[in-house]
């Protein structure tokens, strides 16, 4: 029997992707927990949002956000291109359409850093999708941490404060709830869910792919 005989090629499996919906308070860890999966899982895409807000140093147009004017934001808005927007902080944020739908039909996973209302409107609008909240240690560490950062004014710090602890009221609607105290350990249960839940979706495609039976899927 020759070498190649007794080493079938491998199956070849079409992984339907996800859309992974993160939300949290402002300054728990989001961007950098979701930068950290992003190198970690190589199905997965981030979901650069458009927004009117200013960027911040060190932020990238198309990288972080689509930095945008009002205006043009209310263009893309009446031409139906967000999957979901909401105003926060006196500023418009929303989803294009395009970050998502075409990744997820090409078998990609999809991450989106929103925050409670925007999710809300995924949930309402019937797309397949899973919910991780992320909660800080504490409302002190919370605050310390948007103080440390230094990226936004003192007032802006204390809007953000006030916003946080409405938004962490929701936290119960969520699949999943990750508690950012110790990065590396967060880190860890954000990339198990991710994982999990990318392997769950792919699971009656390698089924197929095996010719094993999928309990009448
Ligand atoms: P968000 O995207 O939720 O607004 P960031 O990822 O920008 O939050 O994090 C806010 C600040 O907190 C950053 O300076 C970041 O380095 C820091 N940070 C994130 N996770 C932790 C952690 N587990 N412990 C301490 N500081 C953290
Ligand atoms: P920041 O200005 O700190 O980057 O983000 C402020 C808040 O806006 C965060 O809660 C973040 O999750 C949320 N956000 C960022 N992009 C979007 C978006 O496209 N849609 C919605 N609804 N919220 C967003």
């Amino acid at each position: 029997m020759s070498s190649e005989a007794s080493a079938p090629a491998p199956v070849p499996v079409h992984r339907p992707g996800v859309l992974i919906v993160v939300s949290g308070p402002s300054g728990v860890g989001k961007t950098t927990l979701c930068r950290r999966v992003m190198d970690e899982v190589r199905s997965l895409r981030f979901s650069v949002s458009c927004t009117t807000r200013p960027p911040r140093a060190g932020e990238r147009h198309g990288v972080d956000y689509y930095f945008v004017s009002p205006e043009e934001f209310q263009r893309r808005l009446d031409a139906g291109e967000f999957l979901e927007h909401a105003r926060v902080y006196d500023r418009q944020y929303g989803t294009l359409r395009s970050e998502v739908d075409e990744r997820l039909r090409r078998g990609e996973s999809v991450l989106l850093d929103i925050d409670v209302q925007g999710a809300g409107q995924v949930r309402s609008s019937g797309t397949d999708a899973v919910y991780l909240f992320v909660l800080p240690p504490s409302v002190g560490d919370l605050e310390r941490r948007l103080r440390e950062r230094a990226t936004d004014d003192d007032a802006t710090v204390r809007r953000r404060m006030d916003k946080a602890l409405a938004e962490m009221r929701h936290a119960w609607r969520y699949d999943y709830v990750v508690v950012n105290d110790d990065l590396r350990r967060a880190d860890a249960e954000f990339n198990a869910v991710v994982r999990a839940e990318v392997l769950k979706r792919a699971r009656p495609a390698i089924l197929a792919a095996h010719g094993l039976p999928n309990g009448g899927a």
